[in-house]
């Protein structure tokens, strides 16, 4: 009787031993499925992160080179002014919702048939611009370059030309040209402008020359050039609607403190002029102010070079 227990109590014990061992192989096959099933996960994680950083590489390129090709069709009344502002987004200038925004709205390729208007409107609602103009000398064009001056906006030079092969041929036609248009302001206003837009902007990719010498030159003659951070929309769009180019504007304005709006001062864009009252109400309703640039604006270039380079 006394054996039999015995032995009972061994197999029992036995049995014990071998759940426990079962229990323990179970928790480790567990911690090792678990283990692999983490490591696939980081993996496949770090894959995805790395095909959406191709992706969004892919995309400005593409986007970039769109943007190339609408330009070097460009003719001297339309601007190839489409590339991103890359280094206009500086942090400094991002916006806090309680800051109050400062708008420069930047007018360009004039003077045109609606040079007028814009002044006009500009005038009733007692708000100062910026206009980047070209030279011409019809009679029309003189008077406009006047009427900008007298009214109180800043005369800001783009070129004599306009034509890219001309203005970015190489230095000497960059610095001729300069001269032209900065003569021809001189004349007609009396003002001797030293802000400057670069045709399609310093980030352009049209001129074959380097940028970075005609910006030391401007730098060198103490001109500030300007670019933007707001488009509008009006350059490359011949289509575009007031309602787009007024979304366009006030979708970008609340990122930035100081904000250039690209807009242009031409003949066949007459949606930016029929745009400019409303887009004007609702700027001023957001609480920005609007203001002629100077030479203390906040510059907002795409492309700047240091000093020692
Ligand atoms: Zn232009």
């Amino acid at each position: 009787m006394q054996e039999e227990s015995a032995k009972e109590a061994l197999r029992r014990r036995q049995n014990k031993v071998k759940r426990v061992k079962h229990i323990k192989n179970a928790i480790k096959a567990f911690a090792l499925i678990y283990l692999i099933g983490s490591l696939c996960l980081i993996g496949y994680l770090l894959f995805s992160v790395y095909s959406l950083k191709e992706q969004v590489s892919q995309l400005k390129k593409t986007s970039i080179a769109e943007k190339t090709e609408t330009g070097s069709s460009a003719d001297a009344e339309s601007d190839f002014s489409a590339v991103d502002a890359y280094g206009a987004e500086d942090e400094d200038n991002l916006a806090d919702p309680d800051d109050t925004l400062k708008v420069y709205l930047t007018f360009d390729d004039g003077p045109s048939s609606n040079t007028g208007k814009i002044l006009d409107i500009l005038d009733d609602y007692s708000v100062k611009a910026t206009f980047f103009v070209n030279g011409k000398t019809d009679s029309h064009s003189l008077k406009m370059y006047k009427r900008i001056v007298k009214e109180g906006h800043t005369i800001g030079m783009h070129s004599y030309t306009h034509d890219y092969s001309q203005v970015y041929a190489s230095l000497d036609s960059f610095k001729d040209d300069l001269k032209r248009i900065q003569d021809l302001i001189y004349k007609e206003t009396g003002v001797m402008s030293d802000l400057y837009r670069f045709p399609g902007g310093s980030s352009n990719q049209v001129s074959d020359t380097d940028m970075s010498v005609f910006i030391k030159y401007l730098n060198e003659q103490g001109i500030t050039y300007f670019d933007w951070n707001v488009m509008s929309g009006d350059a490359t769009n011949e289509k575009i609607t007031q309602h787009d180019i007024i979304e366009n504007v006030m979708n970008d304005v609340v990122k930035y403190k100081t904000s250039v709006v690209l807009m242009h001062d031409a003949a066949n864009k007459d949606n930016t002029v029929k745009a400019l009252p409303k887009l004007i109400e609702k700027l001023q309703s957001k609480g920005a102010v609007l203001l002629p640039i100077t030479k203390d604006t906040t510059l907002v270039q795409h492309v700047t070079i240091k000093e020692d380079q």
